[in-house]
């Protein structure tokens, strides 16, 4: 008997969904369906449609996911074909064009939803690419999408990540690794690649996120134009990234504080790594290791002229909400203790849980509270390698104060 071909997954939405996605959002979460032809499978195509039946997008179904349909298009129907992949590519590509010199070839290159590639991050790290996947839908057209980079972008090497929470899965269902080597030459050392100049490593197999925190590439180039004749401390500082700008920018000492003996064998290395840049060679370089909200919570050894507090997300989920707004508060009232008359804080929060408004105000009570006059100097998100065009992608935001 012959068998029919499958028909088109088509999903009808709720009213307020539609909405949503009109305005750009996009996620369709799974109690937004109001009906579905069949069953979807994992990582297709679905076809949504709005309350009078008209085409609304199209988008890659996962049944296993609360966002049950991460959106790809909308406006008028469209077929989705390697031309198709190739295009979104392209003008994903022309958005980052001009923005980085020779002196940067480590940066993001597709940041998820924002640029069109939902839940799929790709950085580069000069010669190697990291493609970073968030949700199992994409590994189904794992290699479409992988023939789609290396057609626009012929990367020497490129190393596959995967979110923690879809590890077993793309192991059960596609045995596929976190940190496998997708095609190129097995690396011989940790990769290392430019930014603004600076050598780095890059631990892209195993490292956190795709292995450097390429998102704070413009608050450290901010913290260079600082640094000059300061006492610096970089407050959970993972490898280095802001130390190294400061000790560039002419910062008489820099003190990397962190939690990790792994991040700060990296930080060792950066500077290593940074020798021949004369602001490097001079500056002294301390690491401590220890659990950074206790030892801000002390009493002061010592005071420093600008301090860096980056720390991790302190709100996983929104639960946490509360409570890490009254940590954010905390952390920036006892470091501010730190701080020598005439110093700067440089305040960061990557939860994307906490909004920026209630970050910001956090950190000003915690100025207010330290009695003494400050000013503030800015306040600064995104940078344009990292896209925000939705609510739930704006995480990362910082606050510059001077405290008399
Ligand atoms: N500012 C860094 C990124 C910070 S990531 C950069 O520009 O690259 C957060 C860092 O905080 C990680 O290195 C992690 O090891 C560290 N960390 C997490 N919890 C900590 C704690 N309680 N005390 C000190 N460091 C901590």
């Amino acid at each position: 008997m012959e068998s029919l071909p499958i028909p088109r997954l088509r999903l009808r939405v709720t009213a307020t969904a539609e909405t949503l996605i009109r305005a750009g959002h996009p996620w369709l979460f799974a109690d937004s369906v109001r009906a579905a032809n069949r069953p979807g499978r994992l990582g297709e195509l679905a076809v949504l449609f709005d309350r009078h039946d008209k085409f609304l997008a199209l988008g890659l179904f996962d049944p296993e996911s609360p966002i049950r349909v991460r959106v790809l298009h909308t406006g008028k129907p469209a077929t989705i074909d390697p031309a198709w992949w190739q295009g979104r590519l392209k003008q994903t590509l022309a958005r980052r064009e001009g923005l980085f010199d020779a002196q940067t070839n480590g940066y993001r290159c597709i940041n998820g939803e924002s640029d069109g590639w939902p839940g799929l991050v790709l950085d580069r790290y000069d010669r190697t690419f990291v493609l970073k996947l968030y949700t199992v839908a994409w590994l189904p057209r794992l290699d479409e999408v992988v023939g789609c980079i290396r057609a626009a972008l012929h990367p020497p090497r490129l190393v596959l990540r995967l979110s923690r929470n879809i590890q077993a899965l793309a192991k059960e269902r596609f045995c596929r690794d976190d940190g496998e080597l997708l095609f190129g030459e097995k690396p011989d050392g940790p990769v290392t690649f430019l930014e603004s100049g600076l050598r780095f490593e890059a631990d892209v197999r195993q490292g956190q996120k795709t292995g450097f925190f390429l998102d704070q590439r413009e608050n450290r180039r901010c913290v260079e134009s600082l640094a000059r004749g300061r006492d610096v401390l970089n407050a959970f500082s993972f490898s280095g990234g802001f130390s190294l700008y400061a000790a560039r920018g002419g910062a008489k000492s820099v003190t990397d504080l962190d939690l990790s003996a792994h991040a700060l064998a990296g930080a060792r290395r950066n500077f290593a790594l940074n020798q021949a840049v004369p602001g490097v060679a001079a500056c002294r370089h301390d690491c401590v290791r220890a659990d950074a909200f206790a030892w801000l919570a002390a009493k002061p050894a010592r005071k420093f002229d600008l301090i860096v507090l980056d720390p991790p997300s302190l709100a996983k989920r929104e639960a946490e909400r509360a409570r890490a707004i009254g940590a954010y508060r905390q952390l920036n009232a006892d470091g501010l203790r730190w701080l020598a008359p005439g110093g700067v804080l440089v305040a960061a929060s990557c939860s994307a849980h906490v909004s920026t408004e209630e970050f910001f105000g956090a950190v000003r009570q915690a100025a207010r509270a330290n009695g003494r006059p400050f000013a503030e100097w800015q306040t600064t998100s995104h940078a344009p390698d990292h896209p925000a065009t939705f609510p739930e992608a704006q995480y990362l935001k910082a606050i510059y104060l001077r405290l008399g």
